[in-house]
């Protein structure tokens, strides 16, 4: 569990850090306090304590009265929610009652919710879900070619997930390019473990690379994107596996790592694919292929493209990967400036395409702030409607 304090004004961090190993016996939290990290042990392993530990911290810095309200990260919404919305029970219950699309994750989720409300019982609770971005996809965009009583009976339909970061580089990405959102066709491509690319139209989600799970779409690091339906059967029966099985080996054993047989990682293997390692240099290439065409795909879906964004920690680090894509998108009237691509390694967010091609964006993600903001939007909005 990551946790922030954040100015939402100014988008200043107070404290951050991160609860490792919940529900272990080993677990701790790290604490990065303006003076400095710190880390704790979770003996428990519990969510209570984790939030013990932070408002511990709110007391030692003498904030916890100015904190206005928590806002959560929840990764599947479903269809009942296309915003963020105020935590109640029926909200809760409706979080519940997305569990079976995001086993792993909705459970941790409500975890959190419910650990934070007992720590925190004065304070508005506000769920930002994952998926609520890419509520906005049309039919044709977010419908399988599947019987339709899956979709009806059990919500087989595409949903797409990294909501939260593609609305927010969208918003960035406009401000960078000095033109109002509302007129922008943007794709945008959030690259960390998890990927997926994202058409945006307006400010409004209208296509992405990832489905009814995050496994859909794009090479990622660990996960293998998108496979022949008929795989599953296939390997199960060769290779003698379960189901379960072969969704656990698609998701953990598979993408940067299956491909490479090194790493997931994609600093290392641009490091091993140098040095000559086939399998480094496959994974490399192969990310990007897949990437490009997912990208080449969203034009499709837009119409036109005004401009490329790229985010994440591969997407904000990577000039290598950056390069690379820009080069096989061609295409569409892309292209890359090598100098100025080089120099968005430092964390400098800009346009790394050279004038008179289609720009081409990098532009640092905050999950975090964004979170902030949509709960303190969201707030604001229900006193408006209160007075
Ligand atoms: P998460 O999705 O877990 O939040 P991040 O957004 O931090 O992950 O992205 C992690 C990925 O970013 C890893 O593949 C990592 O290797 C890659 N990455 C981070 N820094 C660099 C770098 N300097 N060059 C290449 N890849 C990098």
């Amino acid at each position: 569990m990551k946790f922030a304090l954040l100015d939402v004004r100014s988008g200043a961090v107070g404290l951050s850090g991160l609860a490792e190993r919940l529900g272990s016996g080993d677990a701790s939290a790290r604490l990065d306090l303006p003076g400095g990290r710190r880390s704790v042990a979770l003996p428990g392993g519990t969510y209570a304590e984790a939030f013990a530990v932070i408002a511990g911290a709110l007391d030692e810095l003498g904030v916890r009265g100015d904190v206005g309200a928590v806002g959560h990260r929840v990764v599947h919404g479903g269809e009942r929610f296309s915003e963020p919305a105020l935590i109640t029970p029926e909200v809760l219950d409706a979080v519940r009652a997305c569990v079976p699309l995001a086993p792993l994750h909705n459970p941790a989720n409500i975890a959190g919710i419910e650990a934070a409300r007992a720590a925190f019982p004065h304070l508005p609770q506000v769920a930002v879900f994952d998926t609520a971005f890419h509520q906005s996809m049309p039919e044709v965009a977010f419908r399988y070619a599947v019987p339709e009583a899956w979709y009806r009976q059990h919500g087989v339909r595409r949903y797409g997930f990294h909501g939260t970061s593609h609305a927010f580089v969208a918003a960035e990405a406009a401000r960078e390019l000095g033109r109002p959102l509302a007129e922008l066709t943007l794709v945008t491509a959030h690259l960390g473990n998890g990927c997926s690319v994202c058409a945006v139209a307006g400010g409004r989600s209208v296509d992405t690379s990832m489905g009814l799970t995050p496994l859909e779409g794009l090479v990622m690091g660990t996960r293998s994107g998108d496979v022949d339906p008929g795989l599953h059967d296939f390997i199960a029966r060769q290779a003698g596996l379960g189901l379960s099985e072969v969704t656990a080996a698609l998701n953990r054993e598979s993408g940067l790592l299956g491909l490479s047989g090194l790493s997931n990682d994609m600093r290392e293997l641009e490091e091993a694919a140098a040095r000559g390692h086939a399998g480094a240099r496959l994974a490399v290439e192969a990310f990007v292929y897949r990437l490009a065409k997912q990208m080449a795909g969203m034009a499709v879906a837009l119409g036109r493209v005004d401009a490329l964004v790229f985010t994440g920690g591969i997407g904000e680090n990577s000039a290598a990967v950056r390069g690379a894509v820009l080069a096989r998108l061609g295409v569409l009237g892309a292209a890359v400036d090598p100098a100025l691509n080089a120099r968005a390694v430092r964390g400098e967010s800009g346009r790394i395409s050279p004038e008179g091609t289609l720009p081409a964006l990098v532009v640092n993600t905050n999950e975090e702030l964004m979170i902030a903001r949509q709960t303190q939007d969201l707030l604001a909005g229900l006193k408006g409607a209160q007075a």
